[in-house]
């Protein structure tokens, strides 16, 4: 029997992290032992969608529910995923949305079968109600991965207070000036995953090949991986961060491609060979686009580097306080830029204005943020490889002198805040001493790119169920922690991670 565990956010009621104070927390949630009550909000939804989600179960009957920000969002959302699974199309659509779905998926692509849904309308909710539990839970990773998210303040009556010289279309500029000069402007969306949904479903209508190379943030690999077999249109190639600059050329010869990558990557702070890859790509019929979110635009700037594309969650170091929900494409091209924005109106997932203006107002303090988060990250990080109760240390420019050099290349003035490693003695019982006795300032829960600074199991979370083979070929230690640095006072910092060794 689950358990609900009341869980405090980390972030305000609003919040998107939880705190998972103990080891055997994070172990329960895992095994499916406790229920969380709030969580990162698109794998647990507010109370106040879960509220309408319970509304539509008692309404319907039906055992389970999914809801989705606006119909408009669940007719294609519902649409795109019945015809993956070859069903017929459930509903009438927009002629944009229609139009988006027919370049995707061909009329040969529909079968027989029906998707079993019954929708029903709460508030301006679309809730999608369903009798088996397979379905249940393939309709909720998508709604995951495609990355929906909820007007959650609208929905509890408490709308945000509009910050002072705020407009929406001074937060698209300030994002793209943030990219620097080459910008020529930004669309906004409800998460990070669906700027990059947004972003493959334009690959699909361009017919060009989707290249992911390296370590991926494991909704984005499940789109480098999964999708291919479930969208026609789509053709993916997933490519290991060992790969070959001989062999990245032969996929690039193979026709039109996006190539996507993470810089630096998660939890390891990898980073690609993007000079190599770049000068590669400019042979080929290829663009070129970054999930910049961890280095943020204060350490780095793609445009600049001759990509096309950049993609930030701004979830994380630009909201900056752990109580926003969004993402952001910033590119070069206007063309582009247009088309984009064609494809997030006829798809619904577009950023809420409640939203907007919480990445606004939390976008004044970026740069000083920023200046503070990667001198902190970096005295931990030194303190951590003189330390022989520490294990190996992931942070960028480690390990090697070619990653060094990368990171003098690319990463400036700083090098951001997240940073991971493994303690010396690599057992459960030595993890779960050290995480249950983390404290104050520290927070203990998931989530990356806050002023507060947090600590996660982060293997464990993101990749509890997978095999020794995945996480060898991945290079990720079961037991690796991750500290996303914020801006407390230093020592405190390193007398929390000191006192609980
Ligand atoms: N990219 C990276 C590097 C991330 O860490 C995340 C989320 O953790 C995402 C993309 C997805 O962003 P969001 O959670 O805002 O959808």
């Amino acid at each position: 029997m689950n358990r609900r565990f009341d869980s405090v956010p980390i972030g305000g009621p609003f919040g998107i992290s939880v705190e998972l104070n103990r080891l055997d927390d994070v172990i329960d949630y895992e095994e499916g032992r406790i229920v969380l009550t709030h969580g990162y909000p698109r794998f647990v939804p507010h109370s106040t969608v879960q509220t309408a989600e319970a509304t539509a179960r008692a309404q319907t009957g039906r055992p389970y529910a999914v809801a989705f920000p606006s119909a408009a969002q669940a007719r294609f959302a519902l649409t795109d995923f019945a015809l993956r699974r070859r069903a017929a199309p459930p509903f009438e659509l927009t002629p944009p949305a229609q139009q988006l779905i027919d370049r995707m998926f061909s009329p040969s692509d529909q079968g027989a079968g029906e998707l079993a849904v019954a929708p029903v309308q709460v508030g301006d909710l679309f809730v999608a109600c369903l009798k088996e539990d397979t379905e249940y839970r393939a309709l909720n990773d998508f709604r995951r991965t495609i990355g929906s998210g909820f007007d959650v303040h609208q929905l509890a009556g408490q709308d945000v207070d509009t910050p002072r010289g705020y407009s929406a279309t001074g937060l698209v500029s300030r994002l793209a000036e943030l990219e620097g000069p080459g910008a020529r402007g930004s669309c906004l969306f409800q998460s990070g995953m669906a700027a990059i949904t947004t972003l493959v479903y334009w690959a699909v209508c361009q017919r060009r090949r989707f290249v992911l190379i390296g370590p991926a943030y494991v909704d984005t690999g499940t789109i480098g991986g999964r999708w291919a077999a479930e969208l026609p249109g789509l053709e993916s190639v997933w490519l290991p961060e060992d790969v070959t600059l001989d062999e990245v050329e032969a996929e690039l010869r193979k026709g039109p491609a996006v190539v996507f990558f993470e810089l630096p990557t998660n939890p390891r702070l990898t980073l690609p060979q993007v000079p190599q890859i770049c000068s590669i790509a400019r042979r080929y019929d290829t663009v070129l686009a970054a999930d910049a979110t961890l280095a943020t635009p204060y350490n780095w700037r793609p445009l600049e580097h001759g990509f096309d594309l950049v993609m930030h969650s701004t979830s994380k170091y630009l909201g900056g306080k752990c109580d926003h929900l969004g993402g952001v494409l910033t590119t070069g091209s206007t063309e582009i830029l247009g088309q984009l924005e064609e494809i997030c109106e006829a798809t619904a997932l577009g950023m809420c204005a409640n939203q907007q203006k919480i990445l606004f107002e939390n976008l004044q303090g970026f740069a000083p943020r920023m200046k503070q988060i990667n001198q902190n990250a970096r005295i931990i990080v030194d303190r951590l490889l003189s330390d022989a109760r520490i294990g190996p240390v992931y942070y960028p420019g480690l390990p090697s002198a070619e990653q060094e050099s990368l990171a003098h290349q690319l990463l400036r003035p700083g090098r951001s805040g997240l940073l991971s490693f493994v303690l010396a003695d690599d057992s459960l019982e030595a993890l779960r001493s050290f995480y249950d006795r983390v404290g104050s300032p520290i927070a203990k829960g998931p989530g990356l790119g806050a002023e507060t600074t947090m600590l996660c199991p982060y293997v464990m979370l993101a990749h509890y169920r997978a095999d020794a083979a995945f996480l060898a070929q991945q290079g990720l230690a079961f037991h690796l922690v991750r500290i996303s640095v914020g801006t407390e006072p230093v020592e405190t910092l390193w007398s929390a991670i000191e006192r609980a060794l």
